[in-house]
């Protein structure tokens, strides 16, 4: 694997991969590297010939008084996981290349960036579209993977890339969690033993909402409290937002069935965790829970 700081001279490098006919996979990430992201790497290995991962936080999608320097970065560990996972060329581009001035132009993507996150988060999906715009066209790549962890934001790319007419296809991949059913998440750092313990209650209150829609709930603001109630009767946990929610378009149900989305998001401590389940038999698989 090759390790590049920055991102002159990438265009250039990949297009002579292309000339050679080899397809580009690419995995955007903010580094910290954990199994979910490995996740995605490995996936784009066994599709594309050419895997490209960048590892570069962000400004832009930081609000204020958000963890933006806090962030954890480890990229000697980064290096290695991606490496193993299957990377080719990894890209660790610093702040001052990738944003050399003032960021005038910016990337919005209306009603889906409204909700949930967006709600919670005001900036965050323009300064996410911005510099996946940036980065996409800054590698060229045939697919681009991202994790349905986060699920809005995969919506919000793949609509863009459509609008856009960006010529990648957006590729979704499985979240991937703890033995508990905590997402991987490399925000998980900031928990302390006892929220790292009660932590899971965020996936275990989603997987109490699917059971509950497909033992024959279709009140979508009755299946909400049932998840809610869930992550109120753990203490350390802070509820932000619950919500079920059309997989494709992502607004918000009154009525809701198998196939659409059940989204949370709660504070413990320092870390805010998010996490969302398809309404599927599936998601109960392994957890306990009742069909
Ligand atoms: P991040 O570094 O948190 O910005 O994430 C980079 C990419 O990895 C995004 O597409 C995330 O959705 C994805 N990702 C993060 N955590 C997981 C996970 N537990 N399972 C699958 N994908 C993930």
């Amino acid at each position: 694997m090759e390790v590049l700081d920055r991102i002159t001279g990438l265009r250039d490098r990949l297009d002579a991969e292309r000339r050679q006919g080899r397809s580009i996979g690419f995995v955007p990430t903010m580094g910290y590297l954990h199994a979910g992201h490995a996740s995605l790497i490995e996936r784009a290995a066994a599709s594309d010939d050419v895997v490209v991962a960048t590892v570069f936080v962000n400004p832009l999608q930081f609000g204020a008084g958000e963890d933006l320097d806090a962030y954890p970065r480890d990229p000697e560990g980064d290096a290695a996981l991606a490496e193993a996972a299957g990377c080719d060329l990894l890209v660790m581009p610093r702040v001052e290349e990738m944003y050399p001035g003032p960021v005038l132009t910016s990337v919005a993507v209306a009603e889906l960036a409204s909700t949930m996150e967006g709600a919670s988060r005001p900036a965050h999906f323009a300064g996410v579209c911005t510099v996946v715009a940036k980065l996409f066209n800054l590698v060229g790549p045939d697919r681009a993977y991202f994790g349905e962890k986060d699920y809005q934001q995969l919506a919000i790319i793949r609509r863009m890339a459509a609008d856009l007419s960006f010529p990648v296809e957006v590729v979704g991949c499985p979240t991937v969690r703890e033995p508990d059913g905590l997402a991987r998440s490399s925000r998980n750092v900031y928990l302390s033993p006892e929220e790292r313990a009660a932590a899971p209650v965020l996936h275990r209150a989603l997987c109490e909402g699917v059971a509950a829609v497909l033992s024959g709930e279709s009140d979508a603001a009755r299946v909400r409290a049932t998840v809610e109630d869930v992550i109120r009767s753990e203490p350390l946990g802070e509820l932000d937002y619950v919500e079920v929610a059309d997989p494709a378009t992502l607004a918000p149900l009154e009525k809701c069935g198998q196939g659409d989305r059940i989204f949370g998001a709660v504070r413990f401590g320092r870390a805010r965790l998010i996490d969302n389940v398809a309404i599927d038999p599936a998601t109960l698989a392994g957890t306990g829970g009742t069909p």
